[in-house]
């Protein structure tokens, strides 16, 4: 079923989470793993992330050095399909436009199609190390709106080559991200929200957040959109702190900030344990408070860990 389809119709708020792809040379069992003990919460959706290749540099005779494109988290599609096929719940595959020219976009949403996946979350992805900037692909998607046009067109029957007749569309409910403490590179929330909307005036139709802690960052960000005039429904994203490496780990690499009362406790943390359980309670609490102002769905990042979720999901539903 489209995704969006049941974030409108659904009565209580949706249990849904989030997956990366294995590093290469692990198993698909490794999926299973994580997702098997949250099976009995009965999640609506699965997302799975997209990783674009990294560049190395490898040594070689004479002291040359060589640049090498590594793909770490390979398998996107072929995760979401194996999850459909084996749980019957809906995978989403995240669909980047970094690295991919509209092309090979155009050809990745037709394998989707083919697969019987409806539903794809669109982003353009960060930079990547060596790139100060975002740069996009040789003819490719510059912008997530630019992408979600494309599908959009797809939906249409709208391929590429416009020689193809009768053409087949396909039925994509698209969703796209949002930030509640405004994306890094946005010169104010204002501006990021009239982007936000520009993605939905295109053709997408839900909003998944960025992971935030402070719920009332979440609430300021949902009244803006909707002063903007955006109707769509907007999924909070939510990530337990789990271990020290995250009090700092978490700020830099998604540009949030950690409320002082969340600080001030797991600073009297010593050890990983007990930053889980201040990380699980925080969880708790934030979920229940969002689940009171009415989310359609609560979206969980796992980053491949599953036992934190589990008790949260335990806790609250
Ligand atoms: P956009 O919506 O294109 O916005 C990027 C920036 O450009 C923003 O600052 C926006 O305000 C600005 N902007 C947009 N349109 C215009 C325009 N026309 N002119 C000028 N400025 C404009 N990354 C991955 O690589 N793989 C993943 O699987 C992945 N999953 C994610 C899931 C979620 C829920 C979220 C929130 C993020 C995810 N990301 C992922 C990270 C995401 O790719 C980055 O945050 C990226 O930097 C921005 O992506 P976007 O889709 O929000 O971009």
């Amino acid at each position: 079923m489209r995704v969006i389809e049941r974030l409108k119709s659904t009565k209580k708020p949706l249990f849904s989470f989030e997956i990366l792809p294995p590093l290469k040379g692990k198993s698909i069992q490794s999926i299973y793993d994580g997702i098997d003990p949250l099976m009995e919460f009965d999640p609506a959706f699965v997302n799975v992330t997209y990783h674009r290749e990294e560049f190395i540099y490898k040594k070689r005779e004479k002291g040359y050095l060589e640049k090498i494109a590594i793909k770490k988290r390979p398998g996107t599609v072929g995760i979401c399909a194996a999850i459909m096929n084996k749980y019957n719940i809906e995978a989403i595959p995240h669909l980047i436009c970094g690295g991919f020219s509209k092309e090979e976009t155009e050809n990745a949403l037709i394998d989707l199609n083919f697969l019987g996946i409806d539903n794809v979350l669109a982003l353009r992805g960060d930079p990547i190390k060596t790139e100060p900037h975002f740069v996009p692909e040789k003819g490719g998607n510059r912008y997530a709106v630019d992408l979600v046009k494309q599908i959009v067109e797809l939906n249409e029957g709208n391929y590429m080559d416009e020689n193809i007749e009768k053409a087949n569309p396909t039925n994509f409910s698209i969703g796209v991200a949002g930030y509640p403490e405004k994306h890094f590179e946005s010169p104010n929330m204002k501006a990021d929200v009239k982007r936000l909307k520009d993605k939905i005036d295109a053709g997408a139709d839900y909003i998944v957040t960025q992971l935030f802690y402070d719920n009332q960052k979440f609430f300021s960000f949902v009244d803006a959109c909707r002063e903007a005039g955006i109707k769509a429904p907007i999924v909070p994203g939510i990530k337990p702190i789990e271990s020290l490496r995250h009090i700092t780990f978490l700020p830099k690499f998604f540009n949030i900030d950690l409320p002082s009362d969340l600080t001030d406790e797991l600073e009297k943390c010593s050890s990983n344990d007990e930053v889980k359980v201040v990380g699980t309670e925080w969880a708790i609490q934030q979920t229940k408070e969002l689940i009171e102002y009415g989310v359609p769905c609560l979206h969980f990042y796992t980053m491949g860990k599953s036992p934190t979720v589990s008790n949260i999901a335990k806790a609250i539903f």
